[in-house]
């Protein structure tokens, strides 16, 4: 163990850990051993999406790792193939059945789909309804930009209680930060190390790591940590939520060790500095139902 995470309080009084466990690209047969070692090393938080193909395997970790399930705060996500009021409603019950849970923490809208506005906004009246039946204890969206969210706030009821978005130093984002800030919503950063930029061919910066660049090595020098270490540390500085992904027990307990060291506020400024204004994800504006083939 090495410490807690600190606990950010969403829009409705629930509490979430301000650092999780991400398990995309996790090849199921690892993640059930990513999982219980992300368990057993403190970690409360674990995000998942029924496009991953392993919530399955999350849930045999949650079981096999001893912790109370009332302690885990778990995530998973809408995907495409089910947007729509009816086939959303049934996509969260699939979803429990293979987590094998009887109730969710968060629910959230994988993508935005500008092109099929309809199928959008039912299915965030599907996770409204999910919500006012208790089934989970909050709702949110991922990779929405600022008009897209206004979009989605204008036609719905509940405020999203969080927006999962592309956030690591080479993309600070704080334009939609403050617009998140304004909102009252929280704002949960996928690629935290910035490996979308590594992985995906298109990345800024030529597949370069931002956990390559002198400041954070030197940092990292400096506090005797990890550069992961640094930039994991920078996301809490500025009130984020990171859900740094492995399958390596060194590197989950790594991700997890970040609580006994602080950044000074001209450290935290000088890695936004590394900002690029560009995103290495897919462009939210342009997302339609059949964009992606199922990952
Ligand atoms: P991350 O920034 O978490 O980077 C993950 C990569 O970094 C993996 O290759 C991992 O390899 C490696 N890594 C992990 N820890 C360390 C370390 N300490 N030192 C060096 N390398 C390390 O990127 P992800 O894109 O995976 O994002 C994290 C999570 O965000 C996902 O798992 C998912 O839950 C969520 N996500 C959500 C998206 C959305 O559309 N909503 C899109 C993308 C991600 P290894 O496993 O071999 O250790």
């Amino acid at each position: 163990m090495t410490g807690a995470a600190p606990l950010l309080k969403l829009n409705n009084g629930v509490e979430m850990p301000a650092v999780g466990l991400g398990v995309f690209q996790s090849p199921p047969e690892e993640t059930v051993p990513a999982v219980e070692a992300a368990l057993g090393c403190g970690y409360r938080l674990i995000d998942t999406a029924a496009a991953y193909g392993n919530e399955k395997e999350v849930g045999e970790g949650i079981r096999r790792s001893g912790v109370d399930r009332g302690d885990i705060f778990v995530t998973t996500k809408l995907w495409l193939d089910d947007y729509g009021y009816d086939s959303a409603l049934r996509a969260f019950d699939t979803s429990l059945g293979k987590l094998g849970l009887d109730r969710l923490d968060l629910y959230l809208l994988h993508q935005p789909v500008p092109f099929a506005q309809d199928a959008w906004v039912a299915s965030y009246k599907a996770a409204e309804k999910l919500l006012a039946d208790g089934r989970v204890r909050a709702i949110g969206v991922s990779n929405h930009t600022a008009g897209l969210l206004n979009t989605l706030v204008e036609h719905t009821d509940v405020v999203p209680a969080v927006n999962q978005i592309e956030l690591h130093p080479y993309f600070v984002q704080s334009e939609l930060r403050e617009l998140h800030d304004r909102l009252g919503i929280v704002t949960e950063c996928w690629s935290p190390l910035g490996g979308i930029t590594v992985y995906r061919p298109q990345g800024v910066n030529g597949g370069r790591s931002v956990m390559e660049e002198p400041v954070v090595v030197g940092l990292a020098a400096k506090y005797g940590k990890t550069p992961a270490q640094v930039v994991l540390r920078w996301h809490i500085e500025h009130g984020l939520c990171a859900i740094p992904k492995s399958v390596k027990p060194h590197r989950i307990a790594e991700n997890f060790d970040l609580f006994d060291f602080a950044l000074t506020s001209d450290e935290v400024a000088a890695i936004d500095a590394l900002d690029t204004g560009r995103r290495s994800g897919p462009d939210p504006e342009s997302i339609r139902l059949d964009s992606f083939s199922r990952r």
